[in-house]
């Protein structure tokens, strides 16, 4: 057996299953995965292959089962043989997971001796990832490895027919880790019997604590407290990202969201991801939340309690605040002494133990398409579970973007991405994505041969990439084409397909900033047979940050007039107006670009529902959030062909956004709300993607198509333009295991390297 059998007690559960069918043989592990011997009655043998496949112990996640049959030995009893040195190839290791359910009720059982024992685990459940620091997986490679395992420990490791088997962070109040309070430097938590109690009066009381969790510390308050939320808010200068919660259980999540079968399936899995579930009323209304927690959001992210100190600490009814402790754009903070530097001007106390994190690990962020997961961010809980590639590939590492920062290292048909590292604009994130490939690269023993970065000349993980190649081969590729080869990568799919690849910003083939791509190829090339029509993105970041000057920016380009009475130009400083006037007539301090998330936020800042952002996708995110439900006009775009540019000739089809910023203008002037107006431009593009599909199959007989980047987390879009398409008889891919956004980026340069490298 191949894939996560280690650590997740595989052995053991092979031997049960052996003893009770009266096989007689043996289990192991090695370096390959895990190996046994059965034998006895062939219908037994076979039974008991058929449940290893079936239902195998919860952690574990077969890739591959090999049966052969071997002379019988006449062996008595069934044993579990010492491991057998590694090969050297690669090891899997599990994701972090939340308390299985045997040890949640032994949590929560007086008469257990690890009653309310923050750190309770088993063979089938706990911290893995963020604890290992090497392979094989064994407790002295743990940050456990500094607590000596208790007399009654030790006998539950040691006995193969106990839960706790081979159980690595196995603990106990006697020998294991503890929680402590600090408040201002000063360890009370040595006078206070229960630390977990003050953590909780003090929330109860409007205070903010920092809880060190499994993958890094989280900042939480009272949701219900308005003062303490917006307490937390100023203090950590986050204005209006929505901030996630955490509740006990389902029934206290579906007080505050609507939830799907599904979404409930996924918020209770035992990788605990932050779910984006729809609020059951506004925010702020009946449920009793603080309008601070996600302003402008019509989702909620919400989680349940992802380790036993969680489970601890938030008690059914309550909703609790849980955001990164973290200072703005740095990586999350995972240390007991860095916290006590960063956070304590954040947190009014610290709750912290001396279990270390290794490497820091995010929450995971996923949203729901009917049944279908689509990552948002993809960290713990999921990382670093591989991709099961549909190609072989050398020793690789791709380094990803810029935003959402999260690498692939690769070898064979084995694809590791990361967890989530952060935004790649500053030293601290660097060096968090440098420990991060450390270690990566120390688990999985794989040795990059080729690295692989994005085009941009700017890109930091691209510069960190040449400077750490030494030597070896460094292939830049272009960052939409690598956004469709990620979807092609997840579905074992060799294209040719037809791409849309739509996001806010991407280094172009031609010095432009590229964002509304309607690319044909596969993992070897592609073509841009379509594009959305440039606009100017005067002063560039000063473009991204206030959509206002986009909306203008997209009036100017179509040749319509700046009216005081549009929201977007009321909403421009006159002076400013006058400069970025001159701006777009010289293109003076300005780039071009097709970005479709720069379109987004000019329909937002039209609509009057944005006008400056403060944090990346804002204004999109709003404008998906007040869609009218039951309004179904959709605005037209022009499909150009041909059409040239300053010189350079644009080949194929250009999506132009004029008419539907004509009806904008219409509809604003006859007084249509913003929800009609967002519902209206959301339907007239889903409906342009589905009739350049459409003309694109005519010409070259393709019909699949694959829908990627950061504006195909929008929902609304997405389930349209699926619709249609599919009505049409065309197959859609989209993304399932990685991110849309440029945390999934990675996969799809590794697919493309591996192609140009062949
Ligand atoms: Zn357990
Ligand atoms: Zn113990």
């Amino acid at each position: 057996m191949t894939g996560v059998v280690q650590g997740v007690g595989f052995r053991p559960f092979v031997h049960r299953l052996a003893t009770a069918a009266g096989l007689s043989g043996f289990v192991g592990n090695d370096g390959d995965g895990v190996f046994a011997e059965l034998e006895g009655d062939p219908v037994a043998v076979d039974a008991v292959v058929a449940r290893i496949v079936a239902s195998p112990p919860p952690l574990a996640h077969i890739d591959a089962v090999t049966a052969h049959a071997v002379e019988p030995t006449g062996s008595a009893g069934f044993e579990i043989v010492a491991s057998r040195a590694s090969s050297g190839a690669a090891t899997f290791v599990s994701p972090d997971l939340d308390v299985c359910e045997d040890c949640r009720r032994e949590l929560f059982d007086p008469a257990d001796r690890r009653f309310r024992y923050p750190f309770i685990n088993c063979t089938n459940c706990g911290p893995r990832f963020t604890i290992t620091l090497a392979t094989p997986y064994d407790r002295p490679a743990t940050t456990m490895a500094r607590f000596t395992m208790c007399q009654r420990c030790q006998a539950e490791y040691d006995d193969p027919t106990d839960r706790r088997f081979h159980a690595q962070p196995n603990a106990c109040p006697e020998c294991g880790p503890r929680v402590w309070i600090e408040s201002d430097g000063d360890q009370v938590g040595d006078r206070i019997a229960d630390p977990v109690a003050a953590a909780r009066a003090l929330v109860a009381g409007g205070g903010i604590v920092a809880v060190k969790g499994v993958g890094g510390f989280h900042l939480a308050c009272n949701a219900r407290n308005d003062e303490a939320v917006s307490e937390l808010r100023a203090r950590k200068n986050r204005i209006e990202k929505p901030f996630a919660v955490m509740v006990a259980d389902l029934a206290t999540a579906r007080s505050i969201v609507l939830l799907s079968d599904a979404e409930s399936e996924v918020l209770a899995s035992r990788r605990r991801p932050i779910v984006l579930a729809e609020a059951r009323t506004d925010v702020s209304a009946d449920i009793g939340l603080s309008p601070a927690v996600a302003p402008g959001m019509k989702r909620l992210g919400v989680m349940l309690p992802s380790s036993p100190l969680h489970h601890l600490l938030v008690e059914p009814g309550e909703v609790w605040v849980m955001t990164s402790g973290n200072i703005s754009a740095e990586p999350i903070v995972k240390d007991n002494d860095e916290a006590r530097r960063v956070l304590t001007h954040l947190a009014d106390a610290l709750l912290l133990h001396d279990r270390d994190i290794h490497v820091p690990c995010d929450d995971s962020v996923v949203r729901l398409l009917g049944a279908e997961e689509l990552p948002v961010r993809r960290s713990r809980g999921y990382a670093p579970l591989p991709v099961r590639l549909g190609f072989d590939t050398p020793p690789t590492l791709a380094v990803g973007g810029e935003l959402k920062a999260t690498f692939c290292l690769a070898a064979g048909r084995d694809a590791f991405m990361s967890q989530h590292i952060g935004d790649m604009e500053n030293l601290e994130t660097l060096a968090a994505f440098t420990a991060a490939v450390d270690h990566m690269q120390t688990l999985f023993r794989i040795h990059p041969e080729v690295l692989v970065a994005d085009l941009h000349p700017r890109y930091l993980s691209a510069s960190w990439a040449e400077r750490a190649a030494d030597g070896r081969p460094v292939v830049r590729v272009q960052h939409h084409h690598a956004h469709i080869a990620s979807v092609l990568a997840e579905h074992r799919h060799a294209g040719p397909v037809i791409g849309f690849s739509f996001d806010g910003t991407g280094y172009g083939t031609d010095g432009t900033i590229w964002g509304g791509e309607v690319l044909v190829g596969d993992l070897t090339g592609f073509e841009r047979v379509g594009h959305l029509a440039a606009a100017a993105l005067p002063g560039g970041d000063a473009s991204v940050r206030r959509p206002y000057r986009m909306a203008l920016s997209h009036l100017y380009r179509a040749g319509l007039p700046w009216s005081d009475a549009i929201p977007a130009v009321a909403a421009t400083p006159a002076v400013e107006r006058a400069a970025l006037r001159h701006q777009l007539e010289t293109g003076l301090n300005s780039v071009d670009t097709s970005s479709m998330g720069r379109l987004f936020d000019a329909v937002a800042s039209l609509a009057g529902v944005r006008q400056v952002v403060s944090y990346e996708g804002q204004a999109a995110m709003e404008l998906e959030a007040i869609v009218a439900p039951d309004e179904d006009g959709a605005y037209a775009f022009g499909i150009a062909d041909g059409a040239v540019a300053d010189g350079a000739a644009m080949t194929g089809s250009v999506i132009d956004p004029t008419p539907a910023l004509r009806g904008v203008l219409a509809d604003l002037a006859a007084g249509v709300g913003p929800g009609v107006i967002a519902a209206r431009f959301h339907h007239g593009l889903a409906r342009t993607v589905a009739e350049l599909a459409r003309r694109i199959r005519r010409e070259t007989g393709l019909g699949t198509v694959v829908l990627s980047g950061g504006v195909f987390q929008n929902a609304i879009l997405t389930e349209e333009v699926t619709g249609r398409l599919a009505a049409d008889g065309m197959t859609v891919l989209r993304h399932r295991i990685v991110p849309p956004n440029d945390g999934g980026l990675a996969l799809g340069q590794l697919a493309l390297a591996r192609h140009r490298t062949k």
